[in-house]
């Protein structure tokens, strides 16, 4: 069925997956919500919460989030204060204090229903490397108040995702983007809030709440000033799934040409195949991450961690060679056209396809490569091609099974 180097089982078939990716197919067919695109770009390893926690998530800020350095200052400088007092005691009394603070009962239902139980560590692993230094000093904040505590985590904790923000916009893109991105995920419920920090760059005050809704309340209640709030979202479940190792972006392609082929042409569905896991004769497994057998056509999707790192030829001689291997499996597998998705910006993608091209044909390989750049714009317009052109040829094929059917007299 296929062509003679390659054979698939049906059970490698994972088209039913491509449903997860749905808001996103809506979302491409829409102006104002299209940016939502940008997240098939973002690597879930950069998106990852901690390095134990490997679940997806979105962070986003807002307000003058980055004018909170003397507000989150005072609220440390009031702590400093508070554990220089003498006091001991241990670890196990401060968690239940922490937990409480952090309104345990809602953190609980929350996770309940989306079975995400490993949040419950969120709080316990960022901080409890400091709990540890601290534990002695932590009693004698236990017993003045544990507003103290909320002092002393919500400027650690803020901070921490105002790192984890920007490590995700270094990875692959522009301030503004990123925010519109999160607006439109949003939007189409595909992230929902998890946690919100609210802080006060006037007169520090605070609020830390888990929540599902984002905080409507955008002024300091004490003193009117516009808070700074870092909110954290989470994917819903299963696109967190298909998020933590890029599937969503193979996933989504296979779907988009499924759904543009037939609005072009509606006669027999075209198979194609996302993250197909095929064999050689030799017996080599590889995947390709959407494969098209009739056409011969194969993508191979590659969302960086550092698309935006600059391009040093020693970084593209790397980049080349980390893809080399695969592209040659593409081609001993009989694939003839093989374009490649990435999240890199245009130039450093011009410069990877030249060098691809010339070790392809060096080694002896054809350099029927494309490379696309990170723009979804011109990815939903190279795609449209790619339906076209298929088209086009089923259209002739059909036309010309007419002809040998019915002789091509009948046909004028
Ligand atoms: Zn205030």
């Amino acid at each position: 069925m296929y062509n003679n180097y390659i054979t698939m089982s049906p059970e490698n078939n994972l088209s039913s997956l491509e449903s997860i990716v749905k808001p996103l197919l809506e979302a491409a067919s829409t102006t104002h919500w299209r940016n939502s695109l940008n997240v098939l770009y973002l690597s879930g390893h950069v998106m990852a919460f901690s390095e134990e926690l490997q679940f997806p998530c979105i962070i986003s800020a807002r307000g003058p989030y980055d004018e909170v350095e003397s507000a989150s200052d005072l609220l440390k400088g009031k702590t400093e204060v508070a554990i220089t007092k003498i006091g001991k005691d241990s670890l196990p009394i401060i968690m239940p204090v922490i937990t409480s603070l952090l309104k345990q009962e809602e953190l609980r239902t929350a996770l309940e229903e989306d079975r995400e139980e490993k949040l419950v560590k969120i709080f316990i692993d960022l901080y409890s490397s400091q709990f540890q230094k601290m534990q002695d000093e932590f009693f004698q904040i236990f017993i003045s108040g544990a507003s103290t505590i909320a002092d002393w985590i919500t400027p650690e904790l803020y901070e921490n995702l105002l790192e984890m923000r920007e490590k995700m916009i270094r990875s692959a893109f522009y301030d503004d983007e990123y925010e519109e991105m999160v607006d439109s995920l949003l939007k189409l419920n595909l992230i929902k809030p998890r946690l919100q920090i609210n802080l006060c760059p006037r007169c520090a005050d605070y609020q830390i709440t888990l929540t599902k809704t984002a905080t409507i309340l955008e002024n300091c209640p004490n003193c009117g000033v516009e808070w700074a709030s870092v909110t954290l979202f989470t994917f819903i479940h299963p696109y967190n799934e298909i998020k933590k190792n890029n599937s969503d972006l193979p996933l989504f392609i296979s779907s988009y040409l499924k759904h543009k082929i037939v609005t072009l042409y509606p006669a027999k569905e075209l198979e194609i195949f996302p993250m197909a896991k095929v064999s050689l004769e030799d017996g080599t497994i590889f995947d390709i991450d959407v494969y098209i057998p009739e056409y011969d056509m194969g993508f191979e999707c590659k969302v960086f961690e550092d698309a935006y790192a600059r391009m040093t030829s020693s970084r593209i001689n790397s980049l080349v060679g980390g893809l080399l291997p695969q592209i040659h499996r593409y081609f001993d597998a009989g694939i003839q056209k093989v374009f490649i998705v990435t999240n890199l910006v245009e130039s450093s993608s011009n410069k990877v396809e030249r060098l691809l091209k010339r070790k392809l044909s060096e080694s002896g390989y054809p350099s029927e490569v494309e490379l696309l750049a990170k723009d979804y714009d011109k990815l939903l317009k190279w795609l449209d091609e790619k339906a076209q052109l298929i088209t086009n040829q089923r259209a002739k094929l059909f036309t010309k099974s007419l002809e040998i059917k019915n002789g091509p007299e009948k046909l004028e």
